[in-house]
């Protein structure tokens, strides 16, 4: 009777090792390494941080750049060879 219990107490653990041990590393997996940069974009007119799918976006010289105002957009679409060399400089830091 006695190896009976323990070994349903065994089963028991094993299943909540199963279903939370298993559960949190998925998880950790699903937010960890590059998702935040897939996430976010920088203004290039006002270097301000911008959640992708926020705000103003343009595509120029086959890449995507996002604006945190109309106004941000406006002057990129004015000057966009300026604010871009800004950037670079920033990157090569
Ligand atoms: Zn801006």
């Amino acid at each position: 009777m006695e190896g009976l219990l323990s070994l349903l107490l065994l089963a028991g653990l094993f299943y909540l090792m199963m279903r939370f041990g298993c559960g949190a590393h998925m998880v950790h997996g699903h937010h960890g390494g590059h998702a935040e940069s897939e996430s976010s974009a920088k203004d290039p007119v006002c270097a301000m941080p911008i959640e992708t799918g926020k705000g103003y976006t343009k595509a120029y010289a086959s890449k995507r750049y996002w604006f945190c105002s109309r106004s941000c957009l406006d002057k990129f679409e004015a000057e966009p060879q300026k604010y871009l060399a800004a950037s670079a400089k920033e990157e090569m830091k």
